[in-house]
């Protein structure tokens, strides 16, 4: 195997710098020479390396007997010397295993490297907090079997090893049942000449003096590719206005197209005549005429068939990679809060009720038994974005069958007000593409989550499942937050509801 002796580890390349210029190279040069540009890592960030460790530590458990290469994961000469040294010392699992390849100035980490059950061979295991393959865990692993085959390596098997979505919780965990091993070698066999002329091309990008010229795109946005949202957009986005061509066209390849016969990212510069009569259409025209679009005759329709009392209902949920509780599975949404407004009549006084569940255990039984019993009657069940609702409620119904029928009589009821705006039944131009409540709400009342302590669902997520996991948190401020986060998003509801109304009142 290579030894750490005379190997350039300035300017090496890395798996993670070889991932971020498949999807760029103009990153990867950004992120050797101007770390500065990157964005300060945020709380949702932090949330997934702890949840990314945690998961490493559980496979560590589940290879039981195996050992750790490295201790400092910058110091890639102490990985190197400290694999080779426990590979001399006939270890079989060896976790964090390090290879170099000098002549190329590259470098691996691998998850687990595992001695196959053929003589001087290994099995490279690379672990992801996910539940399915994806195409930037392919391009990891054979990047890393690119390394550690040239390093000296004689590599038999390539395995992914995920989270089981279809594991359920029943006491402690099961590693077993948790953890799924996957054997993609051929995928990554086949990936190898790729690997060897991207290698090439990349290590000159390392080389250069200057920030290489890459037109913005498809490729800077989360998804493409599998990759996630470039951490350069703020850079390279700086002179693109807020509201561009990126916005109107769901497929960003499309947008592309449009912006290079155009010459521009202005909403403004599109000719409305390429448009068939639609969602879009109706966007661009409301934004190029700054304009309010409704469409009063659907928009009645859709108010006439709501059925008073109107409940506006809204959830709050937690997700964790490794099931907390019994009856659960991995990522499953758990949901622990909820805010209800109820008005009897149009206009008429509304009544507020919450949940929001203050021990650390299971929340599922508490928050289904007020929401059965705040919910009884007749009348719709409002809700923004109902798929949210309902398939919580469809989950909880099977995981708690005794109250099955009593939420479904809920989801029976409910009603999407996301309906009329995602459907352009009412559209303002200040929404900017955006059916979301965040956008919808400013853009027709004086209203706005600005300010809030907490800001989003994903915040709120955040927050409460450090509570729930029992980490210290400031109880008293967390429930304030939660409570007020929550009912703004009800109360929202309401606001909306009247501005639809008003709207229609006199056709
Ligand atoms: S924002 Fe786009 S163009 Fe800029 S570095 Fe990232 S992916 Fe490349």
């Amino acid at each position: 195997m290579n030894n750490s002796q005379n190997f350039p580890f300035q300017n090496s390349l890395s798996k993670s710098d070889y991932l971020k210029a498949i999807q760029c190279k103009k990153s990867l040069w950004l992120v050797k020479n101007r770390s500065d540009l990157k964005p300060i890592l945020d709380d949702k960030t932090k949330a997934k390396f702890e949840a990314g460790e945690e998961i490493n530590n559980l496979a560590r458990e589940y290879f039981s007997g195996g050992v750790k290469a490295a201790e400092s994961f910058f110091d890639i000469a102490k990985a190197v010397d400290s694999t080779n040294a426990l590979i001399a010392q006939n270890h079989s699992v060896i976790f964090e295993a390090t290879a170099i390849i000098k002549e190329d100035n590259c470098h691996a980490r691998i998850d687990i490297l595992r001695k196959s059950q053929n003589p001087d061979s290994w099995d490279l295991i690379e672990v992801k907090g996910s539940t399915s393959i994806k195409e930037s865990h392919l391009e990891d692993l054979s990047f890393q079997y690119h390394v550690f085959s040239k390093a000296g390596f004689k590599i038999d098997r390539c395995l992914l090893m995920l989270l089981d979505s279809e594991y359920k919780r029943d006491g402690e965990l099961d590693l077993n049942k948790l953890f799924k091993i996957g054997d993609v070698t051929e995928v990554v066999l086949d990936k190898q000449s790729e690997i060897e002329s991207n290698k090439a091309e990349f290590l000159k990008v390392l080389e250069s003096k200057s920030e290489p010229k890459v037109k913005i795109g498809a490729h800077c946005f989360e998804k493409a590719n599998n990759h996630p949202e470039c951490d350069f957009k703020e850079h390279c986005w700086r002179e693109i206005p807020k509201y561009s061509i990126f916005d109107v066209c769901t497929r960003k390849k499309t947008a592309e197209k449009i912006i290079d016969q155009i010459d521009s990212y202005r909403v403004e510069d599109l000719n409305i005549a390429d448009f068939a009569k639609g969602i879009k259409e109706i966007d661009v025209r409301s934004y190029q005429q700054n304009k309010t679009h409704v469409d009063q005759e659907k928009l009645k329709q859709w108010l006439d068939k709501l059925k008073y009392p109107l409940f506006f209902l809204d959830y709050e949920s937690f997700q964790s990679p490794i099931p907390l509780f019994n009856n659960s599975s991995p990522y499953q949404q758990i949901p622990f809060q909820f805010s209800l407004h109820v008005q009897e009549i149009e206009g008429g006084e509304l009544k507020h009720f919450e949940f929001l569940h203050q021990e650390r255990f299971d929340p599922r039984e508490s928050f289904i038994k007020e929401l059965i019993r705040l919910c009884e009657g007749e009348g719709n069940v409002i809700s923004y974005y109902k798929s949210f609702e309902e398939t919580r409620n469809k989950e909880l119904a099977a995981d708690f069958p005794n109250y099955a029928s009593a939420i479904h009589n809920i989801n029976e009821r409910m009603v999407d007000l996301y309906k009329p705006f995602s459907d352009r039944l009412i559209y303002s131009p200040k929404q900017q593409g955006s059916a979301s409540i965040k956008n919808v709400l400013p853009a027709f009342t004086n209203l706005n989550y600005q300010g809030m302590e907490i800001a989003n669902g994903s915040e709120a997520m955040g927050i409460y499942l450090d509570f729930i996991k029992g980490k210290k948190v400031d109880e008293a401020k967390m429930k304030n937050d939660l409570l007020s986060y929550c009912k703004m998003d009800t109360y929202a509801m309401v606001e909306l509801m009247r501005v639809l109304r008003n709207n229609v009142r006199n056709v």
